[in-house]
């Protein structure tokens, strides 16, 4: 850690309500800096998967995406809303979730879902991060749970650097369904942030397998992968 970054940890740990966007004082996010999120619904967005999207219909990187109805988001993974999402997983910085889950909430109220889960981190990912950062965002956003819930079966690794096809290969079958059966019922899923896709679309097939009838996902951010290259830097 160089000299900077460390002085900047000091004064986060003297300091800890400073806005993710400017570094304002007494607030997790100043005024100025929330009206500057990037919305991801809306003109100049995919209308199925919401990612950055300036043609006509669905985007090309949603293209097949049978598991799910539709995926929202509340902000482009840029700017604050990155460092949001950052500070709260990496940073384990939990005071931030109330705000975003607020956020969440208002974008789920639009959408036909009768029960929510969270995506769910490996044990052991848990473990070293203290918390699973989905399911403190749907706790939070007291949305209504659905009578059954996601298990991650495998530790699937880092998926930071790997191509789309790559995260969704690590990816299969790595999800299960533990409750009642879901018969009927539409689900919500909730994540932090959303980028390649194969980690919700994983967890919407398990959801279907258990009976599911329509499943839907909404994250806080939701990165735009470049097109060309469907390359991520970031978690799902
Ligand atoms: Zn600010
Ligand atoms: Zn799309």
């Amino acid at each position: 850690m160089r000299p900077r970054q460390l002085l900047g940890r000091a004064v986060d740990l003297l300091f800890p309500l400073r806005c993710a966007g400017c570094g304002a004082f007494d607030t997790p996010l100043c005024a100025r800096c929330e009206a500057a999120l990037q919305p991801a619904i809306g003109p100049g967005r995919c209308g199925f998967c919401s990612a950055a999207w300036e043609g006509e219909g669905f985007c090309p990187r949603c293209f097949g995406w049978r598991e799910l109805a539709g995926v929202r988001a509340v902000c482009e993974h840029t700017g604050a809303a990155r460092a949001l999402v950052h500070r709260l997983k990496y940073e384990r910085y939990r005071a931030l979730a109330p705000l975003m889950a607020n956020r969440l909430a208002a974008a789920a109220a639009s959408l036909p879902v009768d029960g929510w889960v969270a995506v769910p981190l490996h044990l052991r990912r848990e473990r070293e991060r203290g918390f699973n950062q989905a399911e403190l965002l749907l706790r939070h956003a007291g949305l209504p749970p659905a009578p059954a819930r996601l298990r991650r079966l495998r530790h699937t690794g880092s998926q930071v650097r790997r191509t789309a096809a790559q995260r969704a290969a690590a990816l299969a079958g790595a999800f299960a369904c533990e409750g009642p059966p879901l018969e009927g019922l539409r689900i919500g899923i909730i994540d932090d942030v959303i980028t390649s896709g194969a980690t919700v679309r994983e967890c919407a097939r398990a959801l279907l397998d258990h009976g599911a009838r329509e499943t839907w996902a909404l994250s806080f951010t939701r990165a735009s992968l470049d097109l060309t290259r469907l390359h991520a830097s970031i978690e799902d």
